[in-house]
């Protein structure tokens, strides 16, 4: 089949505007499926073909899924695809899936990813099993809290005690040491079509009220009792200083080499590695996203990074769009596809 016999399609939100354009620069047809109510986001820039519209996905996916197996088309999964339907139903889709679908379990059970993590070598903060073992600054996250909001600083066990009343009846948290240093997001991209991994840019998020606490001064802060939330509202493009460079792609070759030892089909496409960089330059992981994250949203003109490799502007969008098309091209479509 010709590759243009394909459609891409992907859940209208998170990285949707990127896919959507990328899939339409390498050619294929694009179909949003999009929230009724947001698909002027969609008509106005223009990125799809199609807008199939939905009140409620989960509910009404199957019937969805039908359409897309009809047009043969390819779903681009993201945050919001994953989280709105749950790792287990994204499972059992029959639609053609582009990524690893054995992944899902491994990077949403918080013990496994830390062993895949742990497995390719990478620095993880530490995790206090007790809170009365508490002896540095750690980070309370709950879980499912969208976007860091909820998130608590302590120092001490008595601190944890006092802060985690304001909690009471959920306990579905971890308590993580924090680490002082600068958030730094690296978006890798390995293709197991051409067997090669890609540094595709790097962000840090823009999170409320973190980013903007230290524009009072700490005396006010304290007055006014704030507390430091993470709720994500965007995402600034970085680069990193160049001599950090090895260093990353080792990080990136070690997680896609663990992850062949836990999934028969490992680790491919865009994924993320979300950590703190010290002061001496080591960087502490806490989360690997093993899907495009949004982080990648400002480079949909291309980053730093893809205009050294490509002489055009490459998103990860557009990447995805173009392992898909070689995949299709080189028959190879099913190392790609779930
Ligand atoms: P997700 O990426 O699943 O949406 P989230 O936004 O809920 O996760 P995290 O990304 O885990 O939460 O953390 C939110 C923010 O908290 C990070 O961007 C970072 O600024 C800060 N943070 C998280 N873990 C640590 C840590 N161990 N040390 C220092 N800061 C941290």
């Amino acid at each position: 089949m010709n590759f243009q016999d394909y459609a891409i399609a992907t859940i209208g939100s998170h990285t949707a505007l990127q896919i959507l354009k990328g899939a339409k620069q390498e050619g294929f047809k694009t179909i949003c499926v999009c929230q009724r109510g947001r698909e002027r986001v969609y008509e106005s820039y223009k990125v799809a073909d199609e807008i199939i519209l939905f009140d409620d996905l989960k509910a009404e996916y199957d019937e969805i899924e039908k359409q897309l197996i009809e047009k043969n088309a390819i779903m681009i999964p993201h945050g919001t695809f994953v989280s709105v339907l749950g790792h287990e139903k994204v499972s059992e889709t029959k639609a053609m899936y582009y990524g690893s679908k054995d992944i899902l379990e491994w990077e949403s059970d918080r013990t496994m990813e830390r062993k895949w993590l742990k497995d390719a070598g990478l620095k993880l903060p530490k995790i206090f099993e007790n809170h009365k073992d508490i002896d540095r600054p750690v980070i309370i996250k709950f879980h499912g809290a969208h976007g860091g909001k909820g998130y608590f600083i302590a120092n001490t066990p008595a601190e944890f005690e006092e802060r985690i009343k304001d909690y009471e009846g959920d306990d579905d948290y971890v308590i993580q040491e924090y680490i002082v240093g600068v958030p730094l997001y690296a978006h890798y991209f390995y293709s197991p079509v051409n067997d090669e991994l890609e540094i595709m840019s790097f962000d840090k998020r823009y999170e409320s009220n973190a980013d903007s606490i230290g524009r009072i001064a700490a005396k006010d802060q304290i007055e006014v009792g704030i507390q430091t939330s993470y709720t994500i509202t965007g995402n600034i493009p970085l680069v990193v200083r160049e001599s950090l460079l090895p260093y990353f792609f080792e990080l990136g070759d070690g997680v896609v080499d663990a992850s062949r030892k836990i999934t028969p089909k490992g680790l491919f496409g865009s994924f993320c590695l979300e950590g703190i960089v010290d002061t001496n330059l080591n960087y502490y992981v806490f989360e690997i996203s093993a899907r495009i994250v949004a982080g990648t949203n400002p480079f949909i003109n291309g980053s730093p990074y893809t205009d050294l490799r490509y002489d055009e502007p490459m998103s990860t969008g557009r990447r995805i769009a173009r392992d898909i098309k070689e995949g299709i091209e080189q028959n190879k479509l099913d190392l790609i596809i779930d």
